[in-house]
């Protein structure tokens, strides 16, 4: 058995089937595990976090090349306040400490 790793850990379920599905179109095996996969289906709400997908160690690479590639793990934000580029996983803007905000404008 190849060994398997972690792709995405507390990931979103919707998320994490949309990702599935360009994954394996570029030919990579994903796995689902995940609380939301095993709880109570009349829990949904608070069960579609806590989703990992898992791939092949061997293809583990491709994958987080192909996610970035798609701004899946880390997609930057535009400061608002001084214009700054923040990378995805900063709540708050390094240069001025402004809140991140998913405004466009
Ligand atoms: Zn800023």
């Amino acid at each position: 058995m190849e060994e398997r790793k972690t792709l995405i850990a507390d990931g979103n379920l919707l998320q994490a089937h949309t990702w599935k599905g360009l994954l394996e179109a570029c030919g990579i095996h994903v796995e689902l595990r995940g609380e939301a996969l095993l709880g109570g289906v009349g829990e949904l709400p608070a069960a579609l976090h806590n989703v990992e997908l898992w791939v092949r160690e061997s293809q583990l690479a491709k994958a987080q090349a192909q996610l970035s590639a798609l701004d899946v793990i880390s997609p930057q934000w535009q400061c608002l306040q001084c214009h700054e580029i923040n990378e995805g996983s900063f709540e708050l803007c390094w240069h001025c400490s402004a809140e991140r905000s998913e405004s466009h404008n």
